[in-house]
């Protein structure tokens, strides 16, 4: 009995805990909903416009195209897997005859074995350069490589590859059906979120930033981001550019107004990565305190990834822009 009391007793405890948890967490706005995902089927596919269709279960996004002589699919997340075929079966008899990665994440093409073997597989070069240094047989080589940009006419389609330079990963393209007016790129911008932590692990940081302008640079409506709950429009893509944008100007602005040697009165010099964790983290702190009120009541999990964001932003404002700036201003 007397266990059973104490076992409801930190039962009890852990929800007060958990409850004032989930109270310190900004609510996700409504404009971060998309479309419910019949829990049956565990996926939901839509044809945006003229053939061209997305899928997702709900945190994951694919495109196809139908061409009339085949399906054109855009990656294989292994979270929806054998259901992309499902979804694609469900709209059209027409076999997969071409396959296109958007780049070599597995997260976005782990399970592109499922597709037909005798599809064509198209990448960027970089892509076809990483997929071989790791040899992995769920992502089977692509059959055509690009480097700058490559035109798919299959049927009544045609999808423009473009390359807008290294950013999210080298190799990273952008696919663009202009006659639809539709776009697809991934692990850059998230409709209606913050993207994943760190910039959503940008490893050009510059080249993450060009990208939005690269997006926005093309004519089209609908925007398929890889991630998350929901198609975006050119309005979301302005909004994330916007976001990015005040993140740098707030990094370099925390870059030059933090105090270093105030941090480092408080840590001391001899163990210098406490002084310069201490120091960085106060930075990237500053910059997120700048930023978050403005966008937590717009992009959901703002007050999440902010900070993180800032430090990835932070880090390439010191070493790709050679702003190493700290300040002096307590020892005047
Ligand atoms: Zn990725």
């Amino acid at each position: 009995m007397k266990r059973l009391t104490a076992f409801v007793f930190i039962f009890a405890l852990l929800m007060l805990v958990s409850v004032a948890a989930a109270q310190e967490v900004a609510p996700v706005p409504d404009t971060a909903f998309g479309p419910p995902i019949d829990p049956e089927k565990g996926y939901f596919v839509e044809e945006i416009n003229d053939g061209v269709y997305w899928i997702t279960e709900g945190t994951y996004q694919v495109m196809f195209a139908v061409t009339g002589e085949g399906v054109i699919v855009v990656d294989a997340p292994p979270t929806i897997g054998d259901l992309v075929l499902a979804a694609i079966a469900e709209v059209t008899d027409e076999p997969i005859t071409h396959v296109i990665y958007s780049h070599s994440h597995g997260d976005h093409i782990g399970a592109a074995f499922l597709y037909p073997e005798d599809a064509t597989i198209i990448a960027h070069e970089d892509t076809a350069e990483q997929l071989a240094r790791f040899g992995d047989e769920n992502r089977p080589m692509p059959d055509m490589t690009f480097d700058d940009q490559m035109t798919l006419e299959v049927g009544d389609k045609t999808l423009e590859l473009i390359y807008p330079g290294p950013n999210h990963e080298p190799g990273n393209i952008i696919v663009y059906a202009p006659d639809q007016g539709v776009v697809m790129f991934v692990d850059v911008i998230f409709p209606g979120w913050s993207p994943f932590q760190q910039l959503a692990l940008a490893e050009d940081v510059p080249g993450y930033i060009a990208a939005h302008d690269a997006v926005l640079d093309l004519d089209w409506d609908t925007f398929i981001g890889g991630h998350l709950t929901r198609l975006g429009t050119r309005e979301d893509v302005e909004l994330q550019r916007q976001y990015i944008l005040d993140i740098q100007a707030a990094a370099a602005d925390a870059l030059a107004t933090t105090d270093f040697f105030a941090i480092a009165g408080e840590t001391g010099f001899e163990n210098q990565w406490l002084l310069f964790n201490t120091y960085l983290g106060a930075v990237a702190q500053n910059c997120a305190a700048a930023v978050v009120p403005n966008y937590v009541d717009v992009l959901a999990a703002a007050d999440l990834n902010t900070e993180s964001h800032c430090w990835a932003m932070m880090e390439s404002l010191r070493i790709d822009f050679n702003n190493l700036f700290v300040t002096i201003t307590s020892e005047e």
